[in-house]
């Protein structure tokens, strides 16, 4: 059966066709550009890729443009083949918790939440729309970022301000990236057995930390907003509130001006003064440049807090997984923050850690808490939620 994953951003539509139940990638691409002057696609199938210039005016236009090159480039031979098309919508609230069959009235409904993930939700359901339209006999699942946490309870959802602001406006806590926690979760759970206590820790440009019981995500770093918890690439994660109002009058700037400073040129970036990418820092750091070795030594140490918060919360994780480009991709960044955790008699082996992106335990024999380095898949992960709403439904 094959599957589509969908990744619709405000200018950009990125997806993969899948073979289900086999987990195969049979293509995947990423349309660029949309609604802008230089419009252009790209897409990898059979060891090959393609690019193309092409006026993408809106989604719709990627969205059938998309369906005519899969049958234009022999990638599938009618479009009756593709099965389900699962979306990636950042935001479902509380009523959003699990993968939901999605239609007009349903994407109206998801619509109703726009206003806590302003920056993604309005793209990720105009995608699904396209989709519904262009293909009105096909499943569309939505795979929602915040929905994998809602298990979490009241006494770690809710922050400790006035209860009618949780009652009246939704404000709570609903972490996100959760696709990536799940996926995370079920290749642990698959590895060690279904009973276990896993911290998963998502470092790419975001970054949250998950603590997980027995596939439950008991509590989670990001907040109301991706902005909360560890800090990030060019996000701030946790500061003292009162910053916003002072730092407002000092720069004569808006609330949203600051807030979009605290996502976009703070974290790495901000304290390196160089880049949010940990590439451009780690080399700043072992040239020497004191800015970036401050910013290496700050991102591990938040990152240690929070393991150390976790694993008391958990009382004692079996394991803690490090996923994402940072966490699969960097061997510094990964020693730097084990070092940080002595204290709970975790130790990674230097020689098991010298490698990146595959599926590895990398801690000691004598470590207390067992250390992977897992990839993670969110794309497979809305494959797979998708499938197994359509085999559900067959059944
Ligand atoms: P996103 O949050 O955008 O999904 P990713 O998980 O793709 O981010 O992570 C991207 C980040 O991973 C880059 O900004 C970079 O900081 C980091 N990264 C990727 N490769 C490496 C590497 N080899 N060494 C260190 N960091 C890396």
């Amino acid at each position: 059966m094959k599957i589509l994953t969908v990744n619709a951003g405000s200018s950009s539509l990125k997806f993969s066709l899948f073979e289900m139940p086999e987990e195969k990638v049979i293509a995947s691409g990423l349309f660029e550009k949309i609604g802008l002057n230089d419009s252009f696609y790209t897409i990898k199938y059979n060891g090959e890729k393609i690019t193309k210039e092409y006026d993408l005016k809106d989604h719709s236009i990627a969205v059938n443009k998309l369906m005519s090159e899969l049958i234009e480039l022999g990638i599938i031979n009618s479009l009756d083949e593709i099965e389900g098309v699962g979306h990636r919508i950042l935001h479902g609230a509380q009523e959003f918790s699990e993968p939901t069959v999605l239609s007009e009235e349903i994407v109206k409904e998801i619509s109703k939440y726009n206003e806590l993930g302003p920056l993604h939700n309005p793209a990720n359901l105009m995608g699904a729309s396209s989709f519904i339209k262009a293909l009105p006999n096909v499943i569309n699942v939505g795979v929602f970022d915040t929905a994998f946490h809602q298990t979490m309870e009241e006494k770690e959802y809710l922050y400790p301000v006035p209860y009618e602001w949780y009652e009246l406006y939704g404000i709570r806590k609903y972490g996100f990236h959760g696709t990536s926690h799940k996926y995370i979760s079920k290749v642990m759970s698959e590895a060690l057995g279904p009973d276990i206590k896993i911290i998963s820790c998502h470092i790419g440009n975001g970054g949250s930390l998950c603590a997980i019981k027995n596939g439950k995500v008991v509590d989670t770093t990001m907040g109301f907003t991706p902005l909360a918890g560890i800090m990030m690439g060019s996000r701030s994660g946790d500061i003292d509130p009162s910053i916003i109002p002072f730092i407002m009058k000092k720069l004569n700037k808006s609330a949203d001006e600051i807030i979009t400073m605290l996502n976009k040129n703070s974290g790495l970036l901000g304290i390196s003064g160089i880049s949010s990418d940990s590439r451009d820092v780690e080399s700043g750091a072992l040239n020497g440049d004191p800015r970036c070795i401050l910013a290496e030594e700050m991102y591990a140490q938040k990152i240690a807090n929070y393991i150390a918060v976790y694993n008391n919360l958990l009382d004692g994780a079996d394991a803690i997984v490090l996923t994402a480009g940072v966490g699969e991709n960097s061997k510094t960044m990964r020693k730097m923050i084990i070092d940080r955790i002595h204290s709970l008699g975790v130790y990674i082996d230097d020689k098991l850690n010298d490698f990146r992106g595959e599926f590895r335990k990398i801690s000691t024999d004598d470590s207390k808490i067992l250390v992977y380095v897992v990839p993670t898949n969110e794309e497979l992960m809305i494959a797979l939620d998708t499938y197994n709403i359509i085999v559900g439904d067959k059944n």
